[in-house]
């Protein structure tokens, strides 16, 4: 018996049901709809929350009972909005702590921690605790896991930063973290290298965005340090296609790691990055059914068994979960 925190409170691990690892409600700037009302897509608050209703009740019509939500500071967190449709949809979902840069910290650090102008210990730290042990901004949503991302720029001051607050803040509160990562640059391989000095367990921890490479060599190294492999960008064929996509999932469960995998599309209701025609146009597949209609199909046909499929949905998301 083990609980996580969801958006409408404690659920036994047990009970996540299917389980989709990677999947955003809303991805929005804030700061930009407020200058500039009609870039690049016009904000329409109701018809938005509206359409996630709808969008997540879809979902759930497909056997799905849980999406796992890595929406952090950076990408428009607010959970007010989600626990209004959440209160709408009979879904699990589970929401994250974290900062999400490519770069540099966001501004309201830069000068602020461990031997800077304002010389404290490292605030980031103090926040993502917060999060998980009394809730998120006065809602009482407790964060279940810890979010930080390491892309092509590699390894700078700033994403180390990040990366190190949510390695110790793991180990202080024993949540697990998923690192967005860019497999062209092997970026996983650092992030691991970077939690672990951290004392954080890489069983704890989903490689995200893995299933973007064909290169078995990489991915088997990272799951053979004991980590998951996030296959969660279904329908993002632009990066890489459908074909190699799957058969990314489906060799590697031949080889016996289907228990260091975990499935999702990265999706969202709405993101405020593109044009939303753009969007639908260049990633027609990028949405929540995409693995429920066409990717658990096409894994079953290269001889995945149903058994994999439930470890890739169910057991491995379940024990992630699961407190140590
Ligand atoms: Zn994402």
């Amino acid at each position: 018996m083990s609980d996580v925190q969801t958006v409408r409170g404690p659920v036994d691990t047990s009970a996540l049901g299917k389980v989709l690892m990677h999947e955003h409600v809303f991805v929005l700037g804030t700061e930009m709809r407020e200058n500039y009302a009609n870039y690049p897509n016009t904000w329409d608050e109701d018809a938005r929350v509206a359409d996630a209703v709808a969008k997540l009740t879809e979902l759930t019509s497909r056997g799905i009972d849980t999406i796992v939500d890595p929406t952090v500071i950076g990408l428009g967190r607010y959970l007010p909005r989600i626990q209004q449709i959440n209160a709408q949809v009979d879904i699990n979902i589970i929401v994250a702590t974290g900062i999400y840069t490519y770069n540099d910290v966001p501004f309201q650090f830069h000068f602020t921690g461990p031997g800077l102008l304002f010389d404290i210990a490292e605030p980031m730290v103090e926040l993502f605790i917060q999060d998980i042990r009394e809730g998120i901004a006065g809602t009482g949503v407790k964060a279940a896991f810890l979010k930080c991302a390491i892309e092509h720029p590699g390894l700078t001051p700033g994403v180390e930063r990040v990366m190190r607050a949510v390695g110790q803040a793991q180990v202080e509160t024993g949540v697990p973290i998923t690192v967005h990562t860019s497999p062209g640059t092997q970026s996983g391989l650092v992030a691991q290298k970077v939690l672990a000095e951290e004392g954080v367990d890489l069983s704890k921890v989903v490689i995200g965005h893995s299933g973007d490479s064909t290169d078995l060599d990489y991915l088997c190294a990272l799951a053979d340090a004991g980590s998951l492999l996030g296959m969660d960008r279904f329908g993002l064929d632009v990066l890489l296609p459908f074909e190699e996509r799957v058969n990314t999932v489906a060799e590697p469960a031949r080889r016996g790691y289907a228990e260091k995998m975990v499935l999702a599309h990265d999706a969202s209701c709405f993101i405020d990055w593109f044009d939303a025609d753009a969007k639908e146009q260049a990633v027609p597949n990028w949405n929540y059914t995409h693995i429920s209609d066409d990717v658990l199909p096409a894994l079953l046909e290269r001889g995945v068994t149903g058994e994999q499929i439930t470890t890739m949905l169910v057991d491995n998301p379940r024990r992630y979960f699961e407190a140590r």
